[in-house]
């Protein structure tokens, strides 16, 4: 399909039959005068009084536990940048959908203008009270960092930015997997990071807590090596620089072995891969055009494991391995904050779950003969019905075991079960 089809395909897709891709749907009888007497007033006031009484209340009487708000100032969105609330919106509605379909979250999409880090917090804050959860989107760094801190902070449900430990916590999942097939360890590999922004810094974190060591790992931006002799770091880049006397890219791929790319395409060359270390693991995740272009990356290095943010190619980081089912389980266990530990539980799940015999369903979804866990394979896919059986519970368990969860699952059969339905 050529360039001008595809782009017409996508936009009458958004426009017809009816502009956007999600609404709201009743769920209760509508059909008599009585109906909506308990619908509306009189009959609504007595949830009112209810929840009046007692805050917890809004759980049982409203959708608020299964309704999650995805909050976007449209300040980086997709790779397109700052380009603002409205342009935005057409994502957050995507995610609503993938919400939606992947662990039956209702989303209200919310987009609010500005770009000012305190109204934006205070916004997020006044409209809390709606959701059981708050998903933070496309907000640029370095302001999403605080953003997230002070509204983990002050609210007493899970709040996410996705673009940082989304992309953190399956790409996680894959080094895991990655690391094992090539029989190395995590404590011991040379880590590349070319990038610093958000997904960049919240990726190292999370490697780091899996055991990458701080010594083993080099991280560039767009000036190069993040050395800590430079003048003006961010205290996130800061926290990743190094006293090695080097300064590019080249330089700090010999020997690697793992790159990970969350910045640009096209900067890494055949000649780096060349120099790195047996078995590279390379995840060159820069979107839509990757770090470097996958078949050119295969063609170079034959012992290489490679992973992209693209759907066209084996081992997609794709975050919807993780948002939709992280909020599943942090929902269902009224979890007050989605912390390390939960964070580090579907980490583990979806890594275990790589390695598990691929259902005959997912096979055809993907139009493959046999999936099996190896250098093509080393993250589940999204169409995976298992990841719903999964993540969730892991997630929830974790919560529980951290003392964050309100409302512990005592029946893990019966909500396994429910999870399914
Ligand atoms: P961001 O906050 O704008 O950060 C981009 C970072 O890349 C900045 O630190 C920037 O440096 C750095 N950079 C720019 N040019 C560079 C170069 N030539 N060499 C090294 N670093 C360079 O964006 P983000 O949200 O972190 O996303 C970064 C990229 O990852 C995007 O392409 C995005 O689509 C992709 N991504 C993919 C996934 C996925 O596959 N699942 C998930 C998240 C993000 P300065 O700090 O100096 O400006
Ligand atoms: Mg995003």
């Amino acid at each position: 399909m050529s360039k001008q089809s595809k782009r017409r395909e996508a936009l009458v897709y958004h426009a017809k039959p009816t502009p956007g891709k999600i609404k709201v749907v009743p769920t209760k009888k509508y059909a008599s005068q009585r109906d909506l007497s308990l619908a509306y007033s009189p009959g609504v006031a007595e949830p009112c009084l209810e929840i009046d009484k007692d805050k917890e209340n809004v759980y049982k009487y409203t959708t608020k536990g299964n309704l999650v708000a995805v909050i976007s100032n449209g300040t980086a969105v997709l790779g397109l940048g700052n380009i603002g609330p409205e342009a935005s919106k057409p994502v957050m509605e995507g995610k609503g959908l993938l919400f939606k379909i992947f662990a039956d979250i209702d989303v209200f999409d919310i987009e609010v203008d500005t770009e000012n880090v305190d109204e934006f917090i205070e916004t997020v804050k006044n409209i809390a009270p709606t959701f059981g959860g708050i998903n933070l989107e496309d907000i640029k760094a370095p302001e999403a960092f605080e953003i997230e801190r002070r509204l983990k902070e002050e609210l007493d449900i899970p709040v996410m930015h996705d673009d940082q430990h989304g992309t953190a916590i399956i790409s996680a999942a894959a080094l895991l997997n990655a690391l094992e097939l090539a029989e190395k360890n995590i404590e011991d590999v040379k880590i590349v990071v070319s990038g610093a922004g958000a997904a960049a810094i919240s990726c190292t974190r999370l490697y780091q807590s899996c055991g990458a060591k701080r010594e083993n790992i080099v991280m560039l931006d767009s000036k190069g090596v993040i050395r800590s002799n430079r003048d003006n770091l961010t205290s996130q880049k800061a926290e990743f620089s190094t006293n090695r006397k080097i300064d590019t890219l080249d330089q700090a791929m010999v020997d690697a072995d793992v790159f990970v790319g969350l910045s640009m395409a096209d900067i890494v060359t055949p000649d780096m891969l060349k120099t790195m270390a047996i078995n590279p693991i390379v995840f060159a995740m820069a979107n839509p055009n990757p770090e470097i272009a996958y078949q050119l990356a295969l063609d170079t290095r034959d012992d290489i494991i490679m992973a992209t943010g693209r759907s066209d190619h084996p081992n997609q980081v794709n975050n919807v391995l993780g948002f939709p089912f992280i909020f599943r389980g942090a929902l269902d266990v009224r979890a007050t904050k989605i912390n390390e530990a939960m964070k580090m539980a579907a980490v583990k799940a979806l890594s275990k779950l790589a390695k598990e015999p691929v259902p005959e369903q997912v096979n055809i979804a993907y139009n493959e003969t046999r999936l099996t866990f190896g250098r093509d394979y080393i993250i589940p896919k999204p169409f995976d019905p298992r990841l719903i059986a999964e993540v969730p519970p892991a997630v929830a368990k974790a919560a529980m075991e951290s003392g964050v969860a309100k409302e512990p699952i005592e029946d893990w059969e019966k909500y396994k079960n429910s999870l399914l339905e």
